[in-house]
């Protein structure tokens, strides 16, 4: 089986959906990132394809070794910077901020994405992508989506409210699903109480949370190929 990037798909949806381009645009970023992978990979510094990156710095850093290259200066120049242009339009997306308070945005995007890797690292823990995770907590404005009154505190370098990540069904029951966990239908944005109470809670003051989480978002799982009674994700997330 040949490999699957799932944030190629979520960038050719943001194209076409949130930015409204045509397939004939979106067609030049596509041979822009192509050429740019290309030329990554023959310095070693990713294996296949920019798409691979699940961490937005490192991605900003293969911006800044791309753009002090000579070869691809002389080469984006030629082409009249067509190149830039895909990579600065994909770091656009994946710099998350696009995404602030675009909740309705993000929801267009669902669809089901393949499992297609085993998404065990090194470390023995499931691989999540930072990106999309970043997205969503841009998208719900750092606000606590089971109460939006839940406050926390303000991060100081990005001034926005501390909020955190959290996989509704956890990675780990991957086996269990047959399409990706690590989509955005399945992150949600949670204050820091709300998140270690569902890491840490009884079920008994769980079920109520999962409740609300069940109630928002079992539609957009079901979109992304994830369909789910009220009882098979409890069973799932308590
Ligand atoms: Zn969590
Ligand atoms: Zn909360």
């Amino acid at each position: 089986m040949g490999n699957y990037w799932m944030l190629q798909d979520y960038f050719t949806a943001y194209l076409r959906i949130v930015r409204g381009l045509s397939d004939r645009s979106i067609g030049h970023y596509y041979d822009a990132l192509n050429l740019i992978s290309r030329f990554l990979c023959e310095r070693h510094l990713i294996q296949e394809t920019i798409f691979e990156v699940a961490d937005l710095s490192r991605l900003e850093e293969l911006r800044e070794i791309l753009y002090k290259d000579r070869e691809f200066v002389d080469l984006n120049s030629r082409g009249h910077h067509m190149y830039s242009a895909g990579m600065n339009n994909y770091l656009r997306f994946a710099e998350a901020d696009e995404f602030f308070g675009k909740k309705t945005e993000l929801v267009l995007l669902d669809k089901p994405m393949p499992v297609t890797e085993m998404y065990v690292d090194e470390h023995n823990t499931w691989k999540r992508s930072a990106i999309i995770r970043e997205q969503v907590l841009e998208a719900a404005e750092y606000r606590c989506e089971i109460d939006p009154t839940h406050k926390s505190f303000v991060v100081e370098h990005t001034n926005h409210q501390y909020a955190e990540g959290h996989h509704v069904i956890a990675l780990n029951k991957q086996d269990r699903i047959p399409y990706s966990l690590d989509i955005y239908a399945n992150i949600i944005c949670l204050c820091p109480v709300c998140h270690r109470l569902l890491h840490y809670g009884s079920p008994h003051e769980k079920k109520p949370v999962a409740k609300i989480i069940y109630d928002k978002r079992a539609n957009r799982l079901a979109k992304s190929g994830i369909k789910l009674s009220q009882r098979e994700f409890e069973n799932l997330v308590l």
